[in-house]
C-alpha cells in the first residue's frame, strides 16, 4: 500500500521535459499507488477548464488514464492552478480538496495544503491570494474568452517578473509560529505542503508533542514525490 504526493510540477507548454518526466512518473509509480495526491501548482498557469489546447488535453488525459486504472486521485489548488475546477475534476475523474485539508492516512490525521498560506510574512502576496481565491473575482475573470483570458495570463506572467512573491526563487518561506498554529488547531502530528520549492522534512515539537513538517519539491530540476506506506515516510528525488 503506497500514496503518492507532489506539488509544484508548474507544468507548461515550454518545459515539455517536464511533462514527459509527469507521464514516465505515471507509468512507473500509480500501478503500485493506491492514491495520488496533487497539492497546488500543478500547473504554471490555468487559464480555465474549457482551455483545448494540445498541451491541457494531453494532461487532462493521463490523469483520467490512471483514475480509470483505479488509482485514486485528489487535487488541491496552488497559487497559479487556482481556476481548476469541476469539468476538470469530472474529466480527469479527480476529487478538488479545499485547502486545508485533513486526510486519514494509514489511521492517522494528515494535513495537507499548499503551502502559500503558511507564507504570512508576504503581505502583498497574501492580498493578492485573498482577492484570486475569492468567488466574485474568478467569475469575473472566466466571464472573459477563452482567448481573452491567455492574454490576461501571458500579462500576469509579465507582471509577475516584477512581484517578488510570485518567482519561485524569491518565493517566502512558511512563518514557523502560523506552522505551528495551524497544527495544532487542525490536531495533527504531519503536515504535508509545497509552494516555497524548499523540499525537505522538518521535526516541530508542538505543545501536543513531537511533530513533522514535510516539504515538496518543485520539478524545475529534478521530480520528487513523497511516498507513504502504512509504516514509512519517505521523501524522494529523481531525475526528470
Ligand atoms: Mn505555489
Amino acid at each position: 500500500m503506497t500514496t503518492l504526493f507532489i506539488s509544484d510540477l508548474h507544468l507548461d507548454e515550454s518545459r515539455p521535459d517536464i511533462s514527459r518526466a509527469f507521464f514516465k512518473f505515471l507509468e512507473r509509480e500509480t500501478p503500485h499507488a493506491e492514491a495520488l495526491y496533487i497539492l497546488g501548482d500543478f500547473f504554471e498557469v490555468w487559464v480555465g477548464d474549457d482551455d483545448d489546447s494540445e498541451f491541457s488535453r494531453e494532461i487532462v488525459e493521463s490523469l483520467r488514464n490512471i483514475s480509470d486504472k483505479g488509482t485514486a486521485l485528489y487535487f488541491m489548488h496552488g497559487n497559479r492552478d487556482f481556476l481548476v475546477g469541476d469539468t476538470f475534476t469530472k474529466e480527469t475523474g479527480a476529487t478538488l480538496l479545499p485547502d486545508p485539508s485533513v486526510i486519514e492516512l494509514y489511521g492517522e490525521p494528515v494535513l495537507l495544503m499548499h503551502g502559500d498560506s503558511l507564507c504570512t510574512l508576504d503581505e502583498d502576496y497574501m492580498i493578492f491570494r485573498q482577492q484570486a481565491r475569492s468567488p466574485e473575482w474568478q467569475q469575473q475573470l472566466m466571464s472573459h474568452s477563452l482567448a481573452e483570458r491567455r492574454i490576461i495570463a501571458a500579462d500576469l506572467r509579465l507582471k509577475s517578473q516584477s512581484m517578488n512573491s510570485l518567482k519561485a526563487e524569491d518565493i517566502m518561506d512558511v512563518t514557523p509560529s502560523e506552522v505551528s498554529k495551524v497544527m495544532e488547531l487542525k490536531q495533527v502530528k504531519h503536515l504535508i505542503h509545497g509552494h516555497t520549492h524548499r523540499p525537505a522534512r522538518h521535526p516541530l515539537s508542538l505543545k501536543s508533542g513531537k511533530a513533522e513538517r514535510i516539504v515538496l519539491g518543485d520539478w524545475h530540476d529534478h521530480g520528487w514525490v513523497l511516498r507513504v506506506s502504512p509504516d514509512a515516510y519517505s521523501l524522494e528525488q529523481f531525475l526528470i
